[in-house]
């Protein structure tokens, strides 16, 4: 059984059709990764699956249940899909440590010392555990989105969601991140990401989903799409990148 179904999802903003007759499958322990050019939908689509945006059409189902039905359930769902962003999108007034610790005591009613210790043991994973205290704006870009993961895993999601999580790093950042997410990988997280970086995708993605112009183009593993693409989009796409 998939863990989240998107069928048929079709998105428009007023006249605008952003995502048309998406159909993506996710199962417990994959890592979808899902290229394409700016402006395909991919944002959309992964704000879709957290109803950040309200779909237009289709239907999503999270362990067989339709979360567009889900009433006052919404926010318990949300809880189970934790989402890294472009932009770290960290709490500025707040430091390293009370960041991954506000939302389990927020919406979980965590005590605060269960808390603290479980955000320690996060920061230790993204090996952050000596920022603890400063602020995110005294942190590289790297460190931001390390602890922004680290935020994200203190709700023990059973999915997470990525959007362009390196895309906003000095190159020489990026790589600390990936390291985080391929760990992730390994300990079985299921995870959706939205990626240029093909090196992630080719080791990491149990599948690789290409979207352009709102539809999925293509899905494939990375091997086979990244070595004899079907598509004529699709390859066109790969040789401006690659
Ligand atoms: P991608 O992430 O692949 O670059 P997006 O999902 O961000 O693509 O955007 C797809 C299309 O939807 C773009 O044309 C974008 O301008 C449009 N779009 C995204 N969000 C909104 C919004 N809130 N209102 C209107 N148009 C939007
Ligand atoms: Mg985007």
């Amino acid at each position: 059984m998939a863990l989240l179904e998107i069928k048929n999802l079709s998105k428009s903003f007023g006249d605008l059709e952003v995502l048309r007759d998406v159909n993506i499958s996710i199962n417990k322990g994959e890592v979808v990764v899902i290229i394409g050019p700016s402006g395909s939908g991919k944002s959309t689509m992964l704000r879709c699956l957290n109803l950040l945006e309200q779909p237009t059409g289709g239907e999503i189902t999270y362990q067989d249940e339709d979360i567009m039905k889900l009433g006052k359930k919404v926010t318990e769902y949300r809880k189970h899909v934790g989402m890294v962003f472009q932009r770290f999108n960290l709490f500025t007034l707040k430091t390293v440590l009370e960041n991954v610790m506000y939302a389990p005591m927020k919406l979980n009613k965590v005590h605060k010392n269960e808390a603290m210790n479980q955000a320690m043991e996060l920061l230790k994973k993204v090996g952050l555990e000596n920022k603890k205290d400063v602020f995110p704006s005294s942190l590289s870009g790297g460190q931001q989105q390390r602890v922004a993961i680290a935020r994200a895993l203190a709700m023990s999601p059973d999915i997470l969601l990525f959007d362009e999580p390196t895309s906003a790093l000095d190159p020489e950042l990026v790589g600390d991140v990936l390291e985080v997410m391929k760990q992730l990988a390994k300990e079985g997280m299921t995870m959706v990401v939205v990626t240029h970086e093909m090196g992630f995708a080719k080791e990491v993605a149990d599948r690789v989903i290409f979207m352009d112009g709102g539809y999925v183009v293509e899905e494939d593993t990375p091997n086979n799409i990244f070595t004899s693409p079907r598509n004529e989009r699709t390859r066109a796409f790969l040789s401006r990148i690659l």
